[in-house]
């Protein structure tokens, strides 16, 4: 057995191919590549990976005759079928990268991190921010996977079947995508870690930003939840008009400047989490790499402000 960490690749244009096994090898990983969704299939079901990366842009068969996102879409889906278990600290035990001339396929990529992709790789290569090997490194260390000592032990916990979630019954399907809610990782730009916690203590309810908690106002708070939510789940990318957040808010503007002003007193600059659009539309920012929130569990949070606002959005979806 190899001691060194084995990657699937699937790339059907040969060139990029070369150029992303160049540097597998470089940092001292094989690789078993494949050109199409029945190739990547193929290698998957043979197993002894310990990540993927996936081209979007792939064809049915070697000898189809044009690459479609669907194919990639299809591939991805089924990685994450056969490995769907999340550590405690929320990451896939199996990393899936997904590599894209993103600007032509952006909804698809936007679809498939919405569906748990755990990171994405822009093409051409040189035009991440974060170099692909940081990428892949980060990805293995998520996944307890710094050695490759451990791979296989982490690979058969990816694999057992996740428990279901009891909420998950009678719930939109985009809320359905993961038993703890979903992650929504978006490397390309920044390296922020929002997490939405369903804590009420000390008179505040919490969240988590790149590991350091911030207490806010129940109303604030439900906020914040509310841009998480319309990142992760929402149709659109995320962006939600005023009025929307006025709402469970009750405050109108003030609401916004009072967030604004609770972020700042824990040390979070409000602009880096929160974007604006200058015509009364706000979002979680691209920066934020990563997005947890668990809807089913703000369904049962101690403040009954938290969980009227987030029980009612369940039914209305
Ligand atoms: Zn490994």
């Amino acid at each position: 057995m190899s001691h060194r960490h084995v990657a699937l690749l699937v790339e059907d244009d040969p060139v990029m191919a070369a150029e992303i096994a160049d540097i597998l090898t470089s940092i001292g990983h094989d690789l078993v590549h494949a050109d199409s969704l029945e190739g990547g299939r193929a290698l998957l079901a043979q197993g002894g990976l310990c990540y993927a990366l996936l081209d979007l842009q792939i064809k049915h068969r070697p000898n189809s005759l044009k690459p479609d996102v669907i194919m990639g879409e299809t591939l991805y889906r089924e990685v994450r079928g056969q490995y769907p278990r999340r550590n405690a600290a929320d990451a896939h035990l199996f990393q899936a990268l997904i590599m894209s001339g993103f600007d032509k396929e952006h909804d698809a990529v936007v679809r498939m991190l919405r569906a748990g992709a755990d990171a994405f790789i822009r093409k051409p290569l040189c035009e991440n921010q974060i170099r692909i090997d940081v990428q892949i490194r980060e990805a293995l260390e998520r996944s307890g996977r710094q050695r490759h000592a451990r791979c296989a032990e982490i690979s058969r916990a990816a694999g057992a079947a996740p428990p279901l979630p009891p909420a998950a019954a009678g719930l939109a399907p985009a809320s359905r995508l993961g038993p703890r809610g979903d992650a929504l990782p978006l490397h390309a730009e920044g390296q922020r870690r929002l997490v939405v916690l369903d804590r009420w203590s000390g008179g505040k309810c919490w969240v988590d930003v790149d590991g350091v908690p911030a207490g806010l106002s129940p109303k604030s708070f439900i906020m914040v939840a509310r841009l998480a939510e319309a990142r992760v789940f929402g149709k659109g990318i995320g962006w939600l008009y005023k009025t929307l957040l006025d709402k469970y808010a009750d405050v109108g503007w003030k609401g916004m400047t009072r967030l604004y002003e609770q972020l700042r007193r824990a040390g979070v600059p409000p602009e880096s989490l929160i974007e604006n659009d200058r015509r009364g539309s706000f979002r979680a920012r691209h920066e934020a790499a990563q997005i947890v929130i668990d809807l089913a569990a703000l369904q049962q949070h101690e403040h009954e402000e938290v969980r009227r606002a987030f029980g009612s959005a369940l039914k209305a979806a």
